[in-house]
């Protein structure tokens, strides 16, 4: 067998495992070899019932590092695991600002590369194969790993689907950090949100600039509000400082993969597409029938966002 043991680099928010953490699990599961998760809080024992259903054996936990940020203290406390030879043969991350901090350090003390931007792993014999996706989606480039492991590699957040393999709670064990780093955090702000997360959300309903003005973006609360959705938007309203930047889906936002996705106002250029396009059932309203969102919806509103979705919104109410 190529990988003996595989170790999914898994966070938490609020005491809950993110999303991502579950899907890099689901697919570490399908590589065959002992799975097992870093992880980088004090909440370990308490997070090892979720991690266990998911299919993690062990959680390497370093214990609370609150004061300071993940990425020096994890990659020296993966490096040494490796160094005294009960390191993993492959590591995974996902894309996330720790994930790639952590990543990035690690390749530098292990001498091994990272390969980045995946949204599939495979094992071709022996050999670990990554999938990127280029050009906006159009091409996929495979990757193979040549070099002895451990391997290091990241993962785009929604390439697999989480699901509960029925383990028993995770083992916790101590990862020894040998360095904790200089960062320190003094401070932490936990971003106002109400209504479902924009990256975990059934529905989300995007806006664009063809809603004409800022103040048109309340169109898009509004409906969302009604639909129980997540309100979206393109970059191109983020640059115009519309809404905020945890708003944007697309290349340089957030990818989503919702049941639903309504895109108002929106073009639909390859870098929006490629953070929308997984969605189950698009749905665009747009003024112009050549406008490229058509090519990737299943169900096309040719007309004025501005006559559309109120009446969309008066229907809702009157339910
Ligand atoms: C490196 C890079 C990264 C990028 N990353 C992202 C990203 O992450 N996410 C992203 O979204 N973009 C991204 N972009 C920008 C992207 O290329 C587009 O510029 C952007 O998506 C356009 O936003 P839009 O569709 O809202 O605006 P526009 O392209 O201006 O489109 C507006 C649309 O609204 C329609 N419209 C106008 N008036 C109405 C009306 N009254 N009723 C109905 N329809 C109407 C028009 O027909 C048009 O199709 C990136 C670009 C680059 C170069």
């Amino acid at each position: 067998m190529a990988l003996k043991s595989i170790w999914v680099y898994a966070e938490a928010t609020n005491g809950n495992v993110t999303p991502l953490s579950l899907e890099l699990l689901a697919k570490a599961r399908t590589l065959g070899g002992a799975v097992e998760v870093v992880y980088a809080g004090a909440d370990a024992d308490s997070l090892a019932s979720e991690l266990g259903a998911h299919g993690a054996a062990k959680i390497h936990s370093t214990g609370d590092l609150a004061a300071s940020l993940p990425g020096v203290p994890v990659a020296s406390a993966i490096a040494k695991a490796v160094a005294d030879g009960h390191g993993p043969d492959l590591i995974m991350f996902g894309t996330t600002y720790d994930g790639r901090d952590i990543a990035a350090r690690l390749s530098v003390a292990l001498d091994q590369p990272v390969i980045t931007n995946n949204t599939d792993i495979e094992l071709d014999g022996d050999v670990v194969v990554v999938t990127e996706p280029i050009f906006g989606g159009m091409k996929l480039v495979k990757t193979k790993f040549t070099a002895a492991g451990p391997h290091i590699a990241l993962f785009r957040p929604k390439s697999f689907v989480a699901e509960e393999a029925g383990g028993a709670p995770a083992e916790v064990v101590a990862l020894e950090v040998t360095d904790p780093g200089a960062a320190k955090v003094t401070n932490r702000h936990v971003e106002e949100a109400t209504g479902p997360k924009l990256d975990e959300a059934a529905i989300v309903v995007s806006g664009g600039r063809g809603l004409g003005e800022k103040d048109n973006y309340e169109l898009i609360e509004t409906l969302a509000k009604l639909l129980k959705a997540a309100p979206g938007a393109s970059r191109a309203i983020v640059d115009a400082g519309w809404v905020p930047y945890s708003y944007q889906v697309g290349q340089t936002g957030k990818v989503v993969k919702p049941t639903v996705y309504i895109a108002a106002g929106i073009s639909g250029a390859t870098q929006h597409l490629v953070g929308m396009k997984g969605a189950k059932n698009i749905i665009a309203i747009n003024k112009d029938p050549e406008a490229p969102i058509f090519s990737v919806a299943d169900l096309g509103i040719v007309g004025d966002v501005h006559k559309v979705l109120p009446k969309l919104i008066e229907a809702l109410q009157a339910r």
